[in-house]
């Protein structure tokens, strides 16, 4: 799977033509290898979906509330990015852990959300800088592997994606052994937690770009990409997609 989170950007004016010519690329290949999604957002879904819809590219939200409905002001229930269209739904995302306080038990909670409503929830782990350097990434990633991890987890409603919080957005990526000795780790987690733990697919997120998406790519279980700044314009995407597709 290659997925796009495209953050707080665009507008229908932007996003329409990048999600056109998406799709348009997705055309000439009738029979992808891999899933194509792209995470708007909320106040694009309905557009993107129907500029989506018959295509290879799937649509998702990048975080929904815990509940069904109710008086949160301002936040989104997975059943309505369901009913928008969406497919999928990112959370714990380290933004979301970081700027809104969102625990381990919060994000186990949305993905849950997710499942209910029937989306693929997209769990997102990943160490500080700090952390790293405090040589607590295993640690750490087995903490949010644990407890992030919706009840009734499977293979075909559940994605991770390991994203180093310090390769977000920086240009900086960990090294093909690091994000290897990473995705082993939580392979290992996994198979403790769930029977089918071998299809779960990793994704691995930070930084991904057209030079470096191959090489990242073939890093044994890693089963994908999770792209920020480089999912926003077709152009940029796509070479990460050909990797795959
Ligand atoms: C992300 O935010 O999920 C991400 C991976 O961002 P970037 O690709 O810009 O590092």
């Amino acid at each position: 799977m290659i997925a796009g989170n495209w953050k707080m950007n665009g507008l229908v004016g932007s996003a329409t033509p990048e999600l056109q010519e998406l799709v348009k690329r997705a055309g000439d290949h009738p029979d992808p290898k891999c899933d194509i999604l792209i995470c708007p957002p909320a106040t694009l879904l309905y557009e993107m979906v129907s500029l989506a819809e018959g295509s290879a590219v799937k649509i998702g939200g990048q975080n929904c509330h815990a509940n069904e409905s109710g008086a949160h002001t301002g936040d989104i229930s997975a059943e309505m990015l369901k009913d928008a269209g969406a497919e999928y739904c990112i959370v714990g995302h380290s933004e979301r852990r970081a700027d809104h306080g969102e625990s381990n038990a919060v994000v186990k909670a949305k993905a849950e959300a997710a499942l209910r409503a029937g989306l693929i929830a997209i769990v997102c782990v990943g160490e500080t800088l700090v952390e790293r350097e405090g040589d607590k990434t295993l640690d750490v990633i087995s903490d949010q592997v644990r407890n992030s991890l919706p009840g009734g987890a499977t293979a075909s409603n559940t994605v991770i994606a390991y994203e180093p919080v310090w390769a977000i957005g920086t240009g900086k990526t960990p090294t093909p052994e690091n994000v290897a000795d990473v995705h082993a780790h939580i392979r290992k987690e996994l198979g403790s937690m769930m029977g089918d733990s071998d299809s779960v697919r990793v994704l691995y997120g930070g930084s991904v770009k057209g030079s470096n998406a191959a090489e990242l790519m073939a890093v044994e279980n890693v089963d994908g990409a999770l792209v920020g700044g480089a999912s926003l314009k077709a152009v940029d995407f796509w070479p990460i997609v050909s990797t795959c597709i």
